[in-house]
């Protein structure tokens, strides 16, 4: 990796601010999963036992630039607290006086968690004047939070101008893992697409085209490629105005010599709900009042099953069905168990499809899952992530 990571810093005795994704799911001011807690742990636990003042910094939620009492970091601390088993301080600001005295208190080896970031409007529109007030506190800039990179904020861009900024471990395990598979993929190289439309993922599939060998297309991005084609494809979800795209990039992967592979059954229904009646459909038997909501029919399952199974690289991004109604998963649970059984390499970007892979609970099956949504979408447009960008470059 070009730029420097956590072993390029002595951090003893230094006031190490970190900017970690503790953006977790609350109900009722409960944490519900701590999964992002638990992810940034060996950043911070190398910084404690290097003997930092570990100084951390997120965002939670959507306060939209207000304090907002449902999105303190009140509840994170305490969990924090708990993954840790030792103390950790909470301040109810994330700049000015109360932040500094609280940090000029601190010894090292001690962790201190800011105030939500997004409290001031000016975080999310990385403002000069608010990124130098962060900064001002600390020695050391650690950007640990790959979730937001992709995002040109105070706490991701601002700060890093005004001190050394170095990568975590979060961040660097991320960059390597998807930075590995673009730059060194083994072939047969199979990229699955999925999702609702085409126009999400439009950079990311021109991006692969001059790297893989199959691209596999599922959900509702299939159904525009099946219309495309010139079949019926009922009530089910087409954009209508991607029909052209589409047929530009049948003909891309044509001149490439990658092998654009569409479903061949599909599952329909009559209604958008796990209670509709279903059933599995060649793509040119499509009812023209019911809809497809699972690309998985049995013979695409098989189809695609083979291709992933004798993959040396596989990146998945989309669901290939409405996998959030148990009758219209069956696909997307297919595509996860091929690679679960295949000997590639297995890379999954975008938070649904990592929610799939989770609820078919797979997750230890695969070589990386990555977790950030739109980061990884946007490190597969082959985009550089403005908050990679920021940190310092290796000599
Ligand atoms: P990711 O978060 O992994 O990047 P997307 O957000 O692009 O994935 O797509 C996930 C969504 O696509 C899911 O909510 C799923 O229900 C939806 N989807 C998949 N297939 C279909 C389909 N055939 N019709 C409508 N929606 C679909
Ligand atoms: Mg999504």
């Amino acid at each position: 990796m070009r730029k420097k990571t956590l072993k390029d810093f002595d951090f003893k005795g230094k006031k190490a601010l970190v900017r970690v994704d503790f953006n977790v799911p609350l109900a009722d001011g409960q944490i519900t999963d701590d999964t992002r807690i638990q992810a940034a742990l060996p950043t911070i636990q190398y910084l404690i036992n290097e003997g930092a003042r570990v100084i951390l910094m997120s965002h939670l939620g959507r306060p939209k630039g207000e304090v907002n009492e449902a999105y303190r970091m009140d509840p994170v601390a305490q969990r924090l607290a708990e993954l840790l088993n030792k103390e950790v301080s909470k301040v109810d600001d994330c700049i000015g006086p109360e932040v500094e005295e609280a940090v000029n208190n601190m010894q090292d080896g001690d962790v201190l968690v800011l105030e939500n970031t997004r409290f001031y409007k000016e975080e999310t529109k990385n403002d000069p004047d608010f990124a130098k007030k962060l900064a001002s506190i600390a020695d050391v800039f650690v950007s640990d939070a790959f979730g937001t990179v992709h995002r040109a904020h105070a706490s991701t861009v601002g700060v890093a101008e005004h001190l050394p900024a170095v990568a975590g471990f979060l961040l660097q395990r991320e960059l390597e893992a998807l930075g590995d598979v673009m730059e060194n993929p083994e072939h047969p190289f199979v990229a699955i697409m999925g999702g609702a439309k085409v126009s999400d993922k439009i950079g990311v599939i021109r991006n692969l085209m001059d790297k893989i060998d199959y691209l596999l297309v599922g959900g509702g991005i299939a159904n525009t490629f099946i219309r495309a084609k010139g079949y019926e494809t009922g009530k089910s979800l087409v954009e209508e105005d991607k029909l052209d795209l589409a047929k530009e990039l049948l003909k891309e992967a044509e001149e490439k010599g990658v092998e654009l592979v569409l479903p061949v059954d599909v599952v329909v229904a009559d209604d958008f709900s796990n209670d509709a009646n279903f059933k599995a459909v060649t793509i040119d038997n499509i009812p023209a009042d019911w809809e497809s909501l699972d690309s998985g029919g049995p013979k695409t399952i098989e189809k695609y099953s083979e291709i992933i199974k004798n993959a040396r690289t596989v990146i998945w991004n989309g669901p290939i069905g409405v996998f959030e109604l148990d009758n219209f998963a069956k696909g997307t649970f297919a595509i996860a168990e091929a690679m679960a059984e295949s000997k590639a390499r297995t890379i999954i970007g975008g938070g649904d499809s990592a929610a799939a892979i989770k609820k078919a609970g797979l997750e230890d099956k695969m070589t990386h899952i990555s977790t950030g949504g739109g980061a990884s979408l946007m490190f597969f447009e082959g985009k550089p992530l403005p908050g990679v960008e920021a940190l310092d470059d290796l000599d």
